[in-house]
């Protein structure tokens, strides 16, 4: 089977760094391999839902040269590619669950589950895995609200294959018997991931480091359902300069904002696609397809990555010399400026200050010795 991997985004708000180089990584893996990469759109927390943000993480993505070969506007053979519209899928691999004895149907109300919370107890006791299958029935025919939970087996160790993490070993007696299905019908993030990542027939799944520990409820799940698992490759946390954890929250961490800031979108591209990430060469200033061709997951460290911006900039100029010496792609840097010199400057100016042979010429006097007299 060849390479399919996918980058799916939560709807909450702007693409932030970490999501853009997830999205890099995937796209780089894909097209080095002459692979399939797919954007689903994870849904299924209807209450974080931020509207028009999957728009947004479109068009940064657009923006940053990732190409989708499947997504929810260029549809595709393994639609829909909207979590929301794929709900009678995960119910039925719930029922199958339910009815192969994996699975049961859990009517512990909110209360009941707080109330645990607050007495201390970590995670469900487990009070409805006790009932028959005869008491469960009795109470679905009454009408009463269920969730449909995964019988964790007790005192196994489940084993993730990770292949920039090696070998992870989770004790299952530290995991919950997770919810897989809501009492309104939608699947949680861990259910759909799954259900999806194998019936779109996904080879490599790559994401955030900070998934690694909840893979294990997705080996689970693979081997109640009888699936083969994808291979997982997590990728490194991305820090600040100052070492902190580079938060979706943190101000001025999206991908929009560099943008806004003028960045080239190929150079905040290429520095992305550095974090984490060591076999694209030293010289800087390449392109998406370069970068792709030398892609490969054992050049992925472990280590934390630091978004440093003093990088970024260096990475700017080095793409910005590039378009220089490039005419087509210098005349769009002159038509720029020209807009900059028109909205900005406060010094007289007339048009001759404005034609692109003039500030094309300007633009050439930032080459480094340039200015040697
Ligand atoms: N929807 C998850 C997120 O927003 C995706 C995690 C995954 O790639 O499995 O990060």
């Amino acid at each position: 089977m060849g390479v399919r991997v996918r980058f799916a985004p939560s709807p909450t708000g702007l693409l932030h760094l970490g999501g853009a180089r997830t999205a890099l990584f995937n796209y780089l893996f894909a097209s080095g391999h002459k692979g399939q990469c797919i954007l689903r759109i994870e849904d299924t927390d209807q209450g974080r839902l931020v509207p028009g943000s999957k728009e947004g993480l479109e068009e940064s993505l657009q923006w940053l040269g990732v190409q989708f070969h499947e997504s929810p506007s260029k549809g595709g053979p393994y639609g829909p590619y909207i979590q929301s519209e794929r709900l009678s899928l995960y119910q039925q691999y719930a029922r199958e669950l339910l009815n192969g004895g994996s699975g049961y149907p859990c009517f512990c109300g909110k209360e009941r589950l707080q109330s645990l919370r607050q007495r201390g107890t970590t995670g469900y006791d487990r009070r409805c895995r006790k009932l028959s299958r005869r008491q469960a029935n009795e109470e679905m025919s009454r009408g009463s609200p269920f969730t449909v939970r995964l019988k964790v087996p007790e005192n196994e160790v489940v084993c993730v294959e990770d292949a920039v993490y090696g070998r992870v070993e989770i004790k299952s007696s530290t995991i919950e018997d997770q919810v897989l299905l809501k009492t309104d019908g939608f699947p949680t993030y861990h259910f759909a991931c799954v259900v999806d990542d194998h019936c779109m027939e996904i080879s490599h799944v790559l994401r955030g480091e900070e998934w690694l520990l909840s893979t294990a409820k997705h080996c689970l799940l693979y081997s109640s359902l009888g699936w083969k698992p994808p291979q997982f490759v997590h990728l490194p946390l991305l820090v600040s300069s100052t070492g902190e954890k580079l938060s979706k929250r943190l101000q001025g961490t999206s991908v929009l904002s560099y943008q806004e800031r003028g960045f080239l979108a190929e150079a905040v591209a290429e520095f992305l696609c550095r974090l984490g990430w060591s076999g694209g060469g030293e010289r800087e200033g390449r392109s998406l397809e370069e970068l792709a061709a030398n892609f490969s997951l054992s050049g992925i460290s472990r280590s934390p990555a630091t978004v440093d911006e003093g990088k970024l900039m260096s990475t700017n100029k080095r793409h910005f010399r590039r378009h220089l010496h490039d005419p087509e792609s210098a005349a769009v840097l002159a038509r720029k400026l020209a807009e900059c010199v028109k909205t900005t400057l406060t010094v007289p100016h007339d048009s001759s200050s404005l034609a692109p042979e003039y500030l094309f010429q300007v633009l050439q006097l930032l080459e480094p010795g340039c200015w040697k007299n």
